[in-house]
């Protein structure tokens, strides 16, 4: 059987596992573990503290550091509310086209790397090569943020990954970070009659507000020269919510906020600001006149950027393989940061397009298959 006819069949068997982010992914984990294992790899399935995720981790050819790392997520969003044509979860053929929740974003890319183990596993590997499939990408990359940690314990230094996210095969060598944050406010309820005998909570979010609204002006002027666009860190309030009625003072109040910084710095900056703002400013004022008063921001996700870097091993063989010259920067996140500040240097290169990501009739081009295939096949052979 060729590649492609291989490709296909596994992606069949990959698209009906529902792997839902919500749900378990440890089906498709033993099916792909199952499949490695037959051709040799060396297997470590490390599972959430839920017991109902996991990890792969597979490695082919010798131990040690300075291996390749072929990174995908073995997750994929709901299809709740929309439209589709046929099962998504079942695969269908049309006219070039594979159909089904997540064959482009991202079990198109996890398929063609399993169709090619055998070929890698009959190599003579001079580095080694990683497989690391994982869960909980599509709601802030918990898996390889697990997986990472655990390389680290291992002491495993891989020098390159490639994160196979559907870029229409395109190098992509930067994204922002998306960082997103909840602040509640606890104040002390009044009659609206006497305001200072109470803490409202309003009135203190929206001091917090513009603060955060200063430092996004401050951000344009920090980021360095990037083609990113806007070419700045980005800083936005996205929901409000607070009080009970017009005539009282507010006891709470929620503020969700979140920013895409160009560079870790600026995020660690937006950080440091706002919470010696918190801590100098406007809690010792809440809490003058109501001790349990307080103001708590609570961590909903921090997923890395991936910064281009000047020289990238990844970039490097990624573009002599698939014979591109340029790299280009996007806007979605993607694991690869998280790999980035591991060590490792990561570029994201993988067949499909985003275009059809998350959407109703999501599908993967045989041709882009095809095309991932030659450049996994190019990268046996020059690991060989
Ligand atoms: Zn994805």
């Amino acid at each position: 059987m060729d590649h492609l006819a291989r490709a296909k069949e596994i992606l069949g068997e990959l698209i009906a596992f529902p792997t839902i982010s919500a749900d378990s992914n440890l089906q498709l984990i033993a099916y792909a573990s199952e499949l490695l294992s037959q051709v040799g790899a060396r297997i470590s399935v490390m599972r959430d503290e839920t017991g109902t995720k996991a990890n792969l981790f597979a490695t082919l050819g010798p131990e040690g550091d300075g291996g390749i790392v072929l990174s995908g997520h073995s997750d994929v969003v709901p299809v709740d509310g929309q439209n589709w044509n046929s099962d998504p979860f079942t695969m269908r053929e049309e006219d070039g086209l594979l159909y089904g929740r997540g064959t482009c974003d991202m079990k198109g890319f996890i398929a063609c790397c399993l169709a090619m183990a055998p070929e890698f596993a009959a190599l003579e590997l001079k580095r080694p090569l990683h497989f690391a499939f994982t869960y909980d990408e599509e709601v802030g990359c918990m898996g390889a943020r697990a997986l990472v940690e655990e390389l680290k314990r291992m002491e495993l230094r891989p020098s390159a990954a490639i994160i196979g996210e559907p870029t229409s095969m395109r190098i992509i060598e930067g994204h922002k970070g998306c960082y997103e944050y909840t602040t509640e406010f606890t104040g002390l309820a009044g009659h609206a009659s006497r305001p200072e005998l109470g803490v409202n909570a309003i009135e203190f979010a929206m001091r917090y507000i513009n603060r955060l609204m200063a430092l996004s002006e401050e951000l344009k002027e920090r980021a360095p020269s990037n083609r990113f666009s806007p070419p700045w860190t980005t800083l936005q309030v996205g929901r409000v919510e607070g009080g009970a009625a017009r005539n009282v003072i507010a006891s709470h109040a929620r503020v969700e906020w979140e920013m895409r910084p160009v560079v870790e710095a600026d995020a660690a900056f937006v950080k440091e600001n706002i919470t010696a703002y918190v801590d100098e400013v406007l809690r010792p004022a809440m809490q003058a006149v109501h001790a349990q008063a307080d103001i708590a921001t609570h961590v909903v996700g921090e997923v890395e950027g991936l910064e281009p870097a000047e020289d990238s091993e990844a970039r490097r063989i990624v573009s002599e393989l698939t014979g591109l010259t340029e790299a280009e920067v996007v806007a979605f996140g993607t694991e690869a940061g998280l790999f980035q500040t591991a060590g490792m240097s990561a570029v994201i290169c993988g067949p499909g397009s985003i275009e059809q990501a998350h959407k109703p009739d999501e599908f993967i081009s045989l041709e882009q298959m095809e095309a991932c295939l030659g450049m996994l096949e190019r990268l046996g052979k020059r690991l060989s």
